[in-house]
């Protein structure tokens, strides 16, 4: 099964190169590929990952061709506006979306008070037409492998807090690698994430080798590995590593120190902006439902991920865990979230925004939903199943018994269902 499809290369300027997908042309980074115009590349996150035989890449091609263009037609039907119900204001904010005109915070405030099931819909269709428009239906699907659920830090809100009393394990670096080799060879991912608590045992050294080894599989690296000295982050991206997932949390510092107890906010954020200086494809973002989050809180998360230049969003709903001090927080409304990717979507229309699996624990058809509020992005949980049931970093996670294989069968489903392509087509 492939997850990005081979793309031509018709032009190329400096580091960058313009890839044709069946005539869709688009722009990638060719930084450590060494390419020319005809030849037939995989690309991910918009850079250039993987040069392919000619043979190959038309054999694949001509497998997608005719889906390629039947699942086109299906998003665009899916993604259209339909009549609804609401009142004037509503109507007026989301016609300023419609123009891409400037938002104002009491707009954003209204789209998130959005309630009556008729409001919701047209948010929601709203937010996925843009995404149509401006993104196609090209649905990025990383592979995610949590290696390690030991961490030093004990933010109140994680199942794998330092303090918390549970079933350690750490892979080793051979164990890391077996699973990549297996998630890129026998399941055709094309970007994998690596993702732990802070768990220092992980040397920069060991981390190095890693990153080096797996990318001999010609993947997009995602590191998420919490905070680390930007020396780290630096060798990490010379060895390899491309993208980076470090979410702020809250924008609000007061709540974010209170729950990332020795945690630096100002520190946090510098970090995040050095890691895109760099080059890595930035993801980050925050947890919502926090206890005094407000309305505020949230618009202001939204905005400070825009600002921080943000590639990729990833914001999931807090799901209280038995023995951590936020066990007996309320539960988030699933619509919350659902607004919160709509509103993001009307205010970065560039953007990837990923569904995330904390949503998927609130509501089995929030992938779907997700998707449909304007979401691009998944991530499927690749990490073998003895080690998957451990990273308890919240209760109730989605397909924690399900075999890898029958995740990807039912994802790329849910995909085709509405029309969106396994692939990450660039920039
Ligand atoms: S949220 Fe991250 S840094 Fe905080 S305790 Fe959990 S794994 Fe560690």
């Amino acid at each position: 099964m492939c997850y990005a499809i081979p793309g031509q290369i018709v032009k190329i300027k400096d580091r960058l190169a313009v890839v044709d997908y069946f005539g869709e042309c688009r722009n990638v980074l060719r930084d450590f590929s060494d390419v020319k115009i005809g030849d037939f590349v995989y690309a991910q996150g918009g850079i250039i990952i993987n040069k392919i035989p000619e043979g190959e890449a038309k054999e694949i091609l001509e497998f997608w061709q005719d889906k390629f263009f039947e699942l086109k037609k299906i998003d665009r039907r899916v993604s259209k506006i339909h009549q609804s119900k609401v009142s004037d204001n509503l109507l007026a904010i989301l016609q300023k979306v419609n123009l891409n005109q400037k938002l104002a915070d009491d707009d954003l405030l209204k789209l998130l008070n959005a309630s009556a099931e008729q409001e919701l819909k047209l948010v929601f269709e709203t937010a996925n037409n843009i995404r149509q428009k401006e993104h196609d239906n090209a649905c990025c699907v990383h592979g995610i492998i949590e290696f390690s659920n030991y961490c030093q830090n004990n933010c109140w809100y994680c199942g794998i807090r330092k303090s918390q009393k549970i079933d350690r394990y750490r892979m080793s670096l051979d164990e890391i690698i077996k699973a990549a080799k297996s998630a890129v060879n026998k399941l055709g991912f094309k970007a994998l994430v690596l993702q732990s608590g802070e768990d220092n045992w992980y040397t920069e050294d060991k981390l190095v080798r890693l990153v080096k080894e797996i990318k001999k599989l010609n993947v997009l690296i995602f590191l998420s590995i919490g905070e680390r000295p930007k020396k780290t982050y630096k060798k990490l991206y010379e060895a390899g590593a491309r993208a980076n997932l470090l979410r702020f949390e809250i924008s609000n510092k007061k709540i974010f120190q209170k729950l990332r107890p020795g945690a630096d906010f100002d520190k946090r954020l510098e970090l995040i902006e050095y890691t895109k200086k760099l080059g890595y494809i930035l993801a980050t973002g925050f947890l919502v439902g926090l206890p005094n989050e407000t309305s505020d809180d949230i618009i202001n998360n939204i905005k400070l991920t825009k600002s921080l230049k943000a590639d990729m969003y990833s914001f999931g709903p807090l799901i209280p865990a038995a023995g951590t001090p936020l066990k007996n927080q309320k539960k988030v409304d699933k619509n919350l979230l659902l607004k919160i990717i709509a509103i993001t979507r009307s205010l970065d229309r560039q953007a990837k925004i990923l569904v995330t699996t904390a949503l998927e624990t609130l509501d089995k058809n929030a992938k779907r939903a997700g998707l449909l509020a304007g979401a691009n992005s998944l991530m499927l949980n690749i990490t073998p199943s003895n080690f998957r049931k451990k990273y308890i970093i919240y209760p109730g996670r989605p397909d924690m018994d399900k075999e890898i294989n029958q995740s990807v069968k039912e994802t790329i489903n849910l995909l085709y269902s509405i029309g969106r392509a396994p692939t990450d087509v660039g920039i």
